[in-house]
């Protein structure tokens, strides 16, 4: 549930409801938002909920306690009704600009990573991507170069100003993965390894959360609040297509799920039309569409020489795609931003959605 002060209500009053909720056992998690305060009470309320509802509804200060049918709690709009915009180095994402994060599938040299790092800087990318722990379907395809991609990456990071991400696959890599990138990315095969996404909880890092090829909606979300519920606040979601009965491409781009995030939560939502489509030629229209329903941005797999890398070869930019994609997207963007209304009204978000959209836990 979610206890939503009065606009008057000052720090004292603030204190004594998340000292009640503390009292009940209950952990209170606080949002200033701009016009007032929201506290939400996460843990397992049960049958306590209409006696808890009238003990904090009557404490100075409350104005309502709404109870929530929604798993989502941290990550959903009604707590938080402002977008999450995230600083990285020079760059911000979700701040209504166009965040491009590109760069090989893998590090596979420092001269590969440089090149392409040096290009897309050039072209206009804000964020370096690249590989160095691989998760691969294969057990004999490369696996990455692991410690020395981190170092590369970095480098290039001097290199370039440019932030950069890369993945993290298991718990064991977090440290090492927080101290050399900018910002985490967990992987669609991840989705739900919850004590990662725990792990990754507890690192100021931010954190791109990838959506499973198999999972729903609720489920990436459901998957981004154990991220902030363990203390990271700054995860970004990412929609890089699902498993459907198509095999012309590689995954089904879902470009509905980028407008209903925005009406869910407040975090900054990407699109990866590279391993949705895993086409080549298909990375640019599909960039354009996740511009266009209104993507806080895109990742996208750049390589000097695609036909010769060693893992998502069909799928990679060259760099002169690259320089021409993003000479496209710039205009798109400019001409979407203001198209698409205020996701910050709560009631849109909640009519269009409905509460039976969405499963009740
Ligand atoms: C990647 O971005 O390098 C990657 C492996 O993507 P996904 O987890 O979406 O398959
Ligand atoms: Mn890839």
């Amino acid at each position: 549930m979610f206890v939503v002060m009065a606009r008057t209500a000052g720090e004292a009053e603030i204190l004594g409801v998340k000292s009640a909720i503390l009292g009940e056992g209950l952990t209170p998690y606080d949002h200033a938002g701009v016009e007032r305060v929201v506290i939400a009470v996460i843990g397992e309320i049960g049958a306590r909920k209409a006696d808890l509802i009238g003990r904090l509804g009557g404490l100075p200060g409350v104005e309502t306690v709404t109870p929530i049918s929604r798993p989502l709690k941290l990550t959903s709009r009604e707590f938080h009704p402002e977008n999450t915009a995230i600083r990285v180095l020079d760059t911000v994402i979700g701040d209504g600009s166009l965040t491009i994060m590109a760069g090989p599938c893998s590090v596979e040299s420092r001269d590969q990573l440089f090149e392409t790092a040096d290009a897309v800087a050039a072209a206009g990318a804000t964020i370096l991507r690249g590989g160095a722990f691989k998760p691969r379907t294969s057990p004999y395809a490369s696996q990455g170069l692991g410690v020395e991609a981190l170092r590369y990456l970095a480098e290039a990071r001097d290199r370039t100003g440019l932030p950069i991400i890369t993945e993290v696959m298991e718990a064991s890599q977090v440290d090492i993965v927080a101290e050399y990138a900018d910002i985490l990315q967990v992987g669609a095969r991840n989705m739900q390894n919850y004590s990662l996404l725990r792990d990754v909880g507890r690192v100021a890092r931010p954190v791109m959360l990838k959506r499973g090829f198999g999972a729903t909606i609720e489920e990436l979300l459901m998957a981004a609040e154990y991220i902030v519920s363990s203390g990271n606040p700054n995860v970004i979601l990412c929609e890089r297509g699902i498993r459907t009965f198509e095999t012309y491409t590689r995954n089904t781009m879902d470009l509905a799920a980028v407008p209903l995030l925005h009406h869910l939560t407040h975090l900054p939502v990407i699109v990866d039309p590279s391993h949705a489509t895993g086409k080549r030629w298909l990375v640019k229209p599909l960039a354009i569409g996740g511009v266009a329903v209104g993507a806080d941005g895109v990742m996208v797999e750049v390589h000097p020489t695609p036909d010769q890398a060693l893992s998502d070869a069909e799928q990679q930019l060259t760099l002169e795609q690259f320089r021409d994609l993003m000479e496209t997207l710039g205009p798109v963007h400019d001409h979407v931003r203001g198209l698409h209304g205020d996701p910050q009204d709560r009631a849109a978000a909640l009519g269009s959605v409905g509460v039976g959209g969405l499963s009740k836990h």
